[in-house]
């Protein structure tokens, strides 16, 4: 597109001249417009579209440079040349000094150095315009980012800063401009200690770049403090010489506050603010490694409220929560700040004691955590109480590594909880060997009864006085094809806690049912049959109408039926207990208290309970011939206690005639034992109690 070029001369041969030089210029047209006054050459300006203005310094209405700085106002942007006589010379380059472009001597138009320099303004400006454009975008982008970037000079001193390295040095470009680098960046090191070098000063002595440094921290004007990460670059000129350096760095306190609070959140519990499990595993690992060196025993205790689940369900979300938190707090106060005190979830928690020399103080630790926990703890002005129970293990006996020993603490956690709670038990390695017996029984007790593999063996129970049979007791015997007669304390636990005792309870109630009456049908002595109950048949909702089907379908007189249950048993729901015993009383049933006098149960609720037997528990049995002093005077209280309420009293586990004589004296009405018999089969005790027997 050719150039558009305005002439304000009010000469006419300047006018043709500068035309016909323009015209003839070969390299490109150009298109002239002319205007004799300043006037309307600005009006002409004003509407734009001019590519160059070659004006006359002298015209009718202005002269000199007050025409210039005019029409230079007017057209900031557009290079202008000043046409003047030799006498203006002076004028047109004070003008060139005001932004003018150049000026053409009046008089020598017609040579085609006119066009030339009309093409090099115009270019020139052109390569302003694009260079300004590349500038503004530069100068855009450098104050839009959060990056902060500070260049210098050769000597380190400061040329430029955007806006962010003023915000963050608290510095304006115009104060800082010319300022050692260091005065205006003052760094010190992550510890707040010593200065740390500006990485500009090492960029202009090695001509390098500088790479990113974490660490160091940037005080302002102010005093204030920034982490920031930094890196620095040289500047080269054309001809690659160092003329500065550049430094970019960024604010990254909260980046480093985010990454810590990550780092903690992924490390510890939430609820309590203790270190988690990943924590934990972390800690024992050290804890291990640094006994192998120093000779220490780390020990591991587990911990798990007792009744947390009661607490939680009984009053709330936000009381459990609280208490965890409250239990957390005291556990911190058991310990030295050199243990890890962790969540390990719900409410069990593992504690590391990581330098015990001896297992004992591990067992003093417990036992001052034991006595924490128990100290009611005050919620709204209430006590709310709790105990915990716990294993401890110990490295490296109870484990090599974190895994083993957190599990073999829990193991004897469940040991704790099953000695009584709120109590404290050292791990043995039996205790793994009985977790693995366990599992071995329960799975082959869930085809025992498919497989037939039960049967009852029977125990006569004799009167004292006539040695005649009264009854028999029903016991339960596993013949498990390759172990051979398993008996119940080996695996009647195991089937009430895995729910198996139901059923199997089931079949010895309808097995010792059909026993009975098969001994009624076939003429033998009338006597009773004894069948164990445990607590979660008797508690089961369906026992008493499962006993009434089985009374039915196998035609037995229930009152040739005893049942024997333990105090515990009775005890745990005295209403409940109650109220199901009467059920069975009103068909007949005989109800037998087993094992007597190891139940600590208060004698006055069992006076609510119709019971027909007490059967004394074969340890005082065992004592009467002990040497111990009054041995035998439990045996004769307990034997007084059923007379006088009226309950028979059977005495378990007679084994010699000392203790028979003595069962005897005080007046004891039955007994049972080796003495008389061991428990036998079927066919044996069905021998026993034919009448020709
Ligand atoms: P228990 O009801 O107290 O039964 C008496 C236990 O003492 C029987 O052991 C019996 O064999 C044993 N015994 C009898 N006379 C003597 C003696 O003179 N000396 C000694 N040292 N022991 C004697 P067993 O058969 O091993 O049964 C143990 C326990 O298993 C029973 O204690 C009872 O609580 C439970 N049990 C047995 N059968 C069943 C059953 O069918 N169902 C339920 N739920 N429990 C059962
Ligand atoms: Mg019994
Ligand atoms: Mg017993």
């Amino acid at each position: 597109m050719a150039n558009l070029i305005l002439i304000i001369s009010p000469s006419p041969d300047d006018v043709l001249a500068l035309r016909q030089a323009l015209g003839d210029a070969s390299d490109g047209p150009f298109d002239v417009e002319d205007t004799g006054t300043l006037a309307s050459g600005l009006r002409r300006v004003a509407e734009g579209g001019i590519d160059a203005i070659l004006l006359d310094m002298s015209l009718p209405d202005s002269q000199g440079l007050a025409s210039f700085e005019q029409v230079h106002v007017a057209a900031r942007h557009t290079p202008i040349m000043t046409l003047c006589a030799l006498d203006e010379e002076d004028d047109a380059r004070e003008a060139v000094q005001r932004g003018a472009q150049g000026w053409l001597s009046k008089g020598y138009f017609d040579n085609n150095l006119v066009p030339q320099s009309l093409r090099n303004v115009i270019e020139r400006m052109k390569v302003e315009q694009k260079l300004y454009a590349l500038q503004a975008r530069a100068q855009i982008t450098l104050n839009s980012i959060a990056d902060a970037v500070v260049s210098v000079d050769m000597h380190g001193r400061v040329d430029y800063l955007n806006i962010a390295a003023e915000l963050m040095t608290g510095w304006t470009r115009d104060e800082a401009k010319g300022r050692q680098i260091a005065q205006v960046l003052v760094m010190v090191d992550g510890d707040g200690a010593g200065t740390v070098d500006n990485p500009v000063e090492a960029v202009l002595r090695d001509g390098q770049s500088e790479g990113l440094s974490g660490e160091v921290i940037l005080v302002d004007r102010l005093g204030k403090l920034r982490r920031i990460e930094d890196s620095a670059a040289p500047i080269f000129d054309w001809d690659g010489q160092l003329v500065g350096a550049v430094m970019v760095f960024r604010d990254i306190s909260d980046t480093v506050a985010l990454t810590t609070k990550m780092k903690h959140l992924a490390q510890h519990d939430f609820l309590t603010n203790l270190p988690n499990r990943v924590l934990l595993n972390d800690r024992i690992s050290q804890a291990i490694a640094s006994a192998r060196r120093s000779n220490t025993c780390p020990a591991l205790l587990f911990l798990d409220l007792d009744k947390f689940k009661h607490i939680n369900d009984s009053l709330g979300h936000a009381i459990g929560d609280w208490l965890l938190q409250a239990v957390a707090g005291r556990l911190l106060g058991c310990v030295r700040t050199s243990d890890t005190v962790s969540r390990h979830g719900g409410d069990e928690f593992v504690i590391l004691l990581a330098d015990e020399r001896r297992a004992q103080d591990a067992a003093l630790a417990a036992e001052k955590i034991l006595i924490a926990i128990s100290t009611p703890f005050l919620i709204d002005g209430q006590q709310l109480h709790t105990s915990t129970s716990i294993g401890i293990s110990v490295f490296p006996l109870d484990g090599l590594d974190a895994a083993a020993l957190i599990k073999n603490a829990d193991t004897a956690m469940y040991h704790a909880k099953e000695r009584g709670r709120n109590a404290y038990q050292f791990f043995c390695h039996d205790m793994n060997a009985r977790a693995v017996e366990r599992q071995l029984i329960e799975s082959n007790l869930r085809l025992a009864l498919e497989r037939s593999e039960f049967v009852l063996h029977y125990q006569p129970k004799l009167d004292l006085e006539s040695g005649a049979i009264t009854g028999a007791e029903a016991l339960l015997r596993w013949e498990q094809p390759e172990w051979g007669t398993v008996l119940p304390e080996r695996f009647i636990h195991v089937a009430e806690e895995c729910g198996l005792v139901i059923p199997i309870g089931r079949w010895v109630l309808r097995e010792a049912c059909a026993e009975a009456a098969h001994w009624r049908a076939s003429g033998m002595a009338p006597v009773s049959i004894a069948v164990n109950v445990s607590a979660m048949e008797f508690r089961h909702r369906d026992f008493f109408e499962q006993a009434l089907a089985i009374f039915d379908a196998t035609g037995v007189d229930p009152a040739c039926l005893q049942l024997e249950l333990t105090e515990s048993v009775l005890m745990r729901d005295v209403g409940a207990s109650a109220t199901l015993l009467a059920k069975l009383k009103a068909m007949g049933v005989q109800i037998a208290v087993d094992d007597f006098g190891t139940g600590y149960s208060s004698l006055s609720y069992l006076n609510q309970f119709p019971i027909d037997v007490l059967k004394i528990d074969q340890s005082f049995v065992r004592a009467i011939d002990g040497n111990v002093e009054g041995n035998g005077a439990i045996v004769s209280a307990v034997i007084g206690m059923g007379r006088s309420l009226g309950q028979r009293v059977i005495a378990e586990g007679i084994e010699n005639a000392v203790q028979l004589a003595f069962l005897r004296l005080h007046g004891c009405g039955e007994g049972q034992g080796y003495f008389f018999s061991a428990p036998v089969d079927a066919t044996r005790m069905r021998a026993m109690l034919r009448p020709d027997a």
